[in-house]
């Protein structure tokens, strides 16, 4: 299933690259502000946080957005090696096509809407009930 045109998949790579470069910035920024130093140590102070109550508020915001930002590179990255291949644009789940306006308002995407959203409501409550 090969529906995207090559000029379709050239703008969403075009894309892809520029906001993983905007990402890789922001997060090499972010770990190198001065006076935060613990984020120099981010894996040991993510382990901290869950087990420390009061962390720091700010640092603990600053290491949301560094997450955030990480989890949206890694799906950027696996956009990017999918890009030409026959199962880009295709929602994982029921193997619908994923629009192409909604490819390029989430360059990560991997579900159609309908099945992002069902996937959200399954899962929303997992992180905060693994506890
Ligand atoms: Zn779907």
């Amino acid at each position: 299933m090969r529906y995207l045109t090559i000029e379709q998949r050239e703008a969403l790579g075009a894309h892809i690259d520029g906001r993983a470069g905007a990402l890789r910035d922001q997060i090499a920024t972010a770990l190198k502000q001065p006076g935060n130093s613990e984020t120099m140590h981010l894996a040991n102070h993510l382990a901290e946080i869950d087990d420390d109550a009061v962390a720091d508020l700010e640092t603990s915001l600053d290491i949301a957005a560094i997450e955030r930002g990480l989890a949206e590179l890694r799906a950027l990255e696996g956009a990017r090696e999918r890009l030409h291949g026959p199962e880009f644009g295709v929602c994982v789940d029921c193997e619908n096509e994923i629009p192409y306006r909604r490819l390029m308002a989430n360059l990560g995407a991997i579900r159609c809407v309908a099945c992002q959203e069902h996937f959200e409501r399954t899962h929303a409550n997992r992180r905060a009930g693994s506890i």
